[in-house]
């Protein structure tokens, strides 16, 4: 990754400055988005933990609680209500048997009940100690109450349910009733509880989510803005001369096939000059190579000031450059280029405390008689001898070529 985006921030003729500043947008980039994927991770599983324990100790330990308090509370109502129909009915034998077992299955819920609040409850836990005493209390007392029932001592039993049992049985039942309104109150507090949390994991997500797409656009955007800038840069280069900035010979010829194509569909004019400075290799020996080159730009200048914007420019090579003019006539042309040439003339380059005289010479050359089917190459042919001739008759001159 990091040889990429070095790849991607390197870029043509970049400041170390601006370089240092998209690695570190980048770097910003990704690393935000790492710490925000890993913070991510952290709300999920720590809100799930959370959730998870808000589950057990909110719901599932007050709803196992709530059903064996409802169930202890149903075993002491039926052996109750089984010891006031012994003494009532005045039971023996067989039934007394019957309802001493049921007494004892009664119990044995109780105490199964109870166990499981032992284990669950998560309230004052003295009291469910307390129910326990109780329990064990009332046993003894219902022990009694069976012994004197299966004597026939009914009153006796009556009294002992009275004076001993009830209350005791009552003092149970309103520990209970305790245990079971804390049941209750846990539950609803443990919709409220999950709804906050998962309120701030939904919060904390949502956030967090934010800040992950922002990371991933900032750096996809900064690879995309340097993406096509270099893809900018490459296909400028691809077309454009490096040392005078205008088309190059591929781009020039690609232009000039392009007019051509609209010359032959919508017709009109069209003129090519082929232009050569004059005696270059001199300049070149008496200023240096780069006094050859400061006319050569300076050549650029000129004809961009010279020539419309409709116009195209190209270096052909070396010190021959091309000029396309579309939709103007032979004799139109012929005084642009005379303007220019004229233009050339009047010219003085700059070199460190020297200046430089130059001048070049035109061949011109329109697309009116030239045969339509091999149009470009026809154009150039005529171009290049009158540029020939322009040559030969003393240089410094526009030479039209003969249709
Ligand atoms: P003519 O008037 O007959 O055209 O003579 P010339 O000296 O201009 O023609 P010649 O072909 O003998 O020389 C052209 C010179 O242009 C030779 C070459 O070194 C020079 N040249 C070509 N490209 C460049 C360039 O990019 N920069 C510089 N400084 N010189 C160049
Ligand atoms: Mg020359
Ligand atoms: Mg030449």
């Amino acid at each position: 990754m990091c040889r990429v985006t070095a790849q991607i921030a390197e870029g043509l003729k970049m400041s170390p400055r601006k370089r240092i500043a998209i690695i570190s947008l980048l770097g910003i980039g990704l690393g935000t988005a790492f710490v925000a994927m890993l913070l991510l991770a952290g709300v999920f599983y720590s809100s799930t933990q959370r959730l998870h324990q808000i589950t057990q100790d909110l719901y599932v330990h007050p709803f196992a609680v709530s059903n064996a308090a409802a169930s202890l509370k149903s075993s002491l109502y039926q052996m109750r209500s089984s010891a006031l129909l012994m003494v009532a009915t005045k039971m023996q034998g067989d039934d007394w048997k019957q309802a001493t077992d049921s007494i004892n299955e009664n119990e044995r819920q109780a105490l199964q009940a109870l166990a499981v609040i032992k284990e669950s409850f998560l309230g004052d836990l003295a009291k469910v100690r307390l129910i326990e005493t109780r329990l064990d209390e009332w046993r003894v007392i219902r022990s009694h109450i069976l012994d004197e029932v299966r004597q026939g001592n009914f009153s006796v039993a009556d009294q002992l349910i009275q004076q001993q049992g009830s209350p005791k049985f009552n003092e149970i039942i309103e520990l209970t009733d305790y245990v079971l309104s804390f049941a209750r109150t846990r539950a609803r507090q443990f919709i409220d509880e999950g709804e906050a949390e998962s309120d701030l994991l939904i919060r904390r997500g949502n956030l967090l989510s934010l800040i992950l797409i922002a990371s991933f656009l900032l750096t996809s955007s900064i690879v995309v803005w340097r993406v096509r800038y270099l893809q900018n840069t490459l296909s400028q280069q691809a077309t454009t001369d490096f040392l005078t900035g205008i088309a190059n010979r591929r781009h020039f010829l690609t232009l000039v096939e392009a007019e051509i194509g609209r010359y032959s569909r919508y017709g009109g004019s069209l003129s090519l000059a082929v232009v050569d400075l004059d005696v270059f290799k001199n300049i070149n020996d008496t200023y240096g190579h780069h006094g050859g080159d400061s006319v050569l730009k300076g050549f650029c200048a000129i004809c961009r000031k010279s020539l419309r914007e409709t116009d195209v420019i190209g270096r052909l090579g070396g010190e021959e450059f091309g000029i396309l003019m579309p939709n103007t006539s032979i004799t139109e042309a012929a005084s642009v280029i005379e303007r220019l040439r004229e233009a050339i003339e009047r010219t003085i380059v700059p070199h460190g405390e020297l200046t430089i005289n130059f001048t070049a010479s035109f061949g011109l050359a329109t697309a009116g008689t030239l045969p339509a089917e091999s149009l470009l190459a026809e154009l150039f042919r005529c171009a290049d001898e009158a540029l020939y001739q322009a040559k030969n008759s003393g240089r410094n001159r526009v030479v039209i070529a003969q249709a």
